[in-house]
């Protein structure tokens, strides 16, 4: 009989050897954010880093929202998790969806299959589905969390823990508490502390965005390789994070 895949949890979680000032220091930072940064909230896209963003905002009962943008394109398994989360969280889970005008008038005039053939297409999309709604949710903070962390591209390479770096153009600071961690390290986490997850990691997707947009990695792929692949890696960003280069100039992302 043939032996079930590896859960994503074997397959990963590995600590590194300074796991545990890593945990300290994150935690620290999440603690000290409702002092520093308040008003504040998480966004969470339901993947890996961010549902250990959101285990540690609730054991350490911090009064910190959470919020999700369902762009009407996920996956089953993330809108099935999204229901966990809600039931279960001591935090309140925020959804904010997009304009469904402007969704319908998209797939009338363009065809949701036109984000395949253009970056433009495809970045016009992103604007309805995900910077529209995150306008919305992000309306009045003075910070978010987000679950960025260096390793997970060349374009994310040079994440600080607190990044300043929309300050003066959006007015917003951006914590990444996971800014130093591996992936082993969040898998770790995720093993030791019994956090639910979305079972699409078990099945070789890394990164998890809209069902249209992601497919499954082969060993040996980059860890966004899974992600709008029929672009050029320096295209590969919705818009949600501008990169560290186009964060000092960008008027425009709303992110
Ligand atoms: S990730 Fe894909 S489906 Fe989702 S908003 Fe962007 S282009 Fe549209």
């Amino acid at each position: 009989m043939m032996r079930p895949p590896p859960k994503a949890t074997e397959q990963h979680a590995r600590a590194s050897a300074d796991y545990a000032d890593k945990l300290a220091r994150t935690r620290a930072l999440l603690t000290r954010s409702i002092a520093d940064f308040s008003p504040l909230k998480q966004a969470s896209s339901l993947g890996a880093e961010d549902v250990v963003i959101t285990h540690l905002i609730n054991s350490l009962a911090l009064d910190i929202p959470v919020f999700v943008l369902d762009t009407g394109a996920l996956h089953n398994e993330t809108l099935a998790l999204l229901e966990r989360t809600q039931a279960h969280s001591r935090a309140s889970i925020e959804v904010y969806r997009p304009d469904h005008t402007a969704v319908i008038q998209f797939v009338r005039q363009q065809g949701q299959e036109s984000i395949f053939r253009t970056i433009d297409q495809r970045k016009a999309c992103c604007d309805i589905r995900k910077l529209e709604p995150l306008k919305r949710a992000l309306t009045g903070q003075r910070a978010w969390i987000t679950g960025l962390r260096r390793e997970q591209s060349t374009n994310r390479g040079a994440v600080d823990p607190i990044d300043k770096s929309e300050l003066t153009t959006l007015g917003r600071i951006k914590l990444n508490p996971l800014a130093d961690w591996t992936w082993g390290d969040v898998w770790h986490y995720i093993a030791t502390e019994g956090v639910d997850y979305n079972p699409l990691h078990d099945e070789f997707f890394p990164s998890i965005g809209c069902a249209p947009c992601t497919r499954a990695i082969s060993l040996g792929e980059d860890f966004r390789a899974g992600r709008w692949w029929w672009e050029d890696e320096s295209a590969k960003e919705c818009g949600l994070h501008a990169t560290h280069e186009n964060a000092k100039t960008s008027q425009k992302a709303p992110s």
